[in-house]
């Protein structure tokens, strides 16, 4: 069954004894847009993710609402309610800070998310015709089953056209249709099914998983600003190091980070695999302990198996010739910018990460000092204890920088007039300076 076929057929009710969505659990403000809607008339639906993640008794990231309004109709129900999107118009109804996002019924246009470009004929008109469709369509373009279910406002029964009911209780992600169909139409959803996999603890159906190694390459043809915004979501959700290892094992990987794949394909000792997963690991733990996590670390982490590719010792032995550095790190990025796109705002502070990991090696007790009063210091440190954790570093090194640091920490923090009172008190920690 293809998705253009697929059309009249009739839906699963699943009514309110049958399944757990509570209005309890939905949002103040999802409540009252699918309430206004409803009382105006129309059709109002919680769906996607905020579905899916509550039939699992999961807290959703965020309600969206489906509904047969226009975007029109919908904002002169609503006051606080901006229209975004060219082609494909979206409703955004804003409550403080909270936004919820009101769609209405889409119709069946193969690059309905390929992008979002009007149709513009020859005399400048925008086409709009065959946008909007029917919650049928609205379902079957959507991309897995489990993300395919509607809760209906109007009497709380769970409308399924996709069979995406019995896939979330057995597990199981789905895609709607053709894969290979679907995965040509729009080539992130790839990334998407190991992503879904890995956050709920679910197996990718094997029809689903089976043509994403063929058919990785089309990645190369998304905008790498895009990918960008997809590796966000894929590393910084507190699964990362089962995504990693399951964009590796669907090879898709290499079309994320095409460099640093091959250096752990070359990776003898495993100590760059463990690099990364330790990077990962950390980075979950912080996530999932509701810690501050930055981009910037965690590019610095995912391409740092590209730069000691290139080098002659993973271990960056202390004389390490600064320009080989700074060389392997530009033909990283190179190769790695057109593939995804790292914001200035990210890859400076990546850069100065990697920048400082030489002057750990350095000898000098000033050089050392001056280290240490560097702004980005604290996360270049941790990535130093990663590298030893993965034995990418002398241990007596990263141990004499984590005693210093520690010795450090209840102290202030070295200002320009403090700095010379407490560089004559401490010594710097390079094993030849004695450390301290
Ligand atoms: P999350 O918890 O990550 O937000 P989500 O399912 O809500 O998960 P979104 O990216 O917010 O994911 O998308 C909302 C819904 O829009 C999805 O549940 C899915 O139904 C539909 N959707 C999003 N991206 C695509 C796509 N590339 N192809 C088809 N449908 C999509
Ligand atoms: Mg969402």
């Amino acid at each position: 069954m293809t998705v253009t076929q697929a059309r009249g057929i009739d839906p699963t009710i699943i009514t309110r004894d049958q399944h757990v969505i509570s209005r309890a659990q939905i949002s103040d403000k999802a409540l009252s847009v699918l309430y206004r809607l409803k009382n105006a008339g129309y059709g109002a639906y919680l769906v996607g993710g905020g579905v899916r993640d509550l039939s699992l008794g999961r807290e959703p990231k965020d309600f969206d609402v489906a509904t047969d309004a226009t975007p029109d109709e919908v904002k002169a129900l609503f006051r606080n309610c901006r229209l975004i999107g060219r082609r494909f118009r979206l409703a955004h109804v804003h409550w403080g800070p909270e936004i919820i996002e009101v769609a209405t019924f889409r119709a069946l246009t193969p690059d309905a998310d390929a992008g979002d470009d009007d149709h513009v004929v020859e005399d400048g008109r925008v086409l709009r015709d065959n946008v909007y469709g029917t919650i049928e369509e609205d379902a079957l373009r959507r991309d897995f089953t489990i993300n395919a279910l509607y809760y209906n406002i109007a009497d709380f029964s769970v409308v399924d056209y996709a069979g995406g009911m019995a896939d979330l209780q057995a597990g199981r992600l789905r895609l709607i249709g053709d894969p290979a169909v679907r995965y040509r139409e729009d080539p992130v959803r790839m990334l998407r099914a190991v992503r879904f996999a890995a956050k709920l603890g679910f197996t990718i159906d094997s029809a689903t998983a089976a043509p994403i190694p063929r058919m990785a390459d089309l990645l190369d043809d998304i905008p790498p600003a895009r990918l960008f915004d997809e590796v966000l979501k894929l590393f910084m959700a507190g699964q990362g190091v089962e995504t990693f290892e399951a964009l590796r094992h669907h090879g898709l990987f290499r079309y994320l980070f095409p460099a640093s794949d091959t250096a752990l394909d070359d990776d003898d000792h495993g100590q760059l695999i463990t690099f990364v997963a330790r990077a990962l690991e950390s980075t979950d733990e912080r996530v999932n302990n509701d810690r501050p996590v930055t981009p910037a670390f965690l590019f610095a982490a995912l391409l740092w198996p590209a730069i000691l590719g290139q080098l002659p010792s993973a271990r960056l032995e202390p004389g390490i010739d600064s320009e080989l550095f700074e060389q392997s790190v530009t033909e990283a990025l190179e190769r790695q910018l057109g593939q995804v796109a790292i914001p200035k705002r990210f890859a400076l502070p990546m850069r100065e990460i990697w920048a400082l990991q030489p002057r750990f090696h350095s000898a000098s007790d000033k050089k050392a000092r001056r280290l240490f009063s560097h702004p980005r210091y604290r996360a270049a440190y941790d990535f130093l204890l990663l590298r030893r954790e993965a034995g990418l570093v002398d241990p007596d090194l990263a141990n004499a920088w984590q005693r210093y640091t520690e010795s450090s920490e209840d102290a202030p923090p070295p200002t320009p007039a403090r700095r010379r009172r407490r560089g004559g008190r401490r010594r710097g920690p390079a094993p030849d300076s004695g450390d301290g």
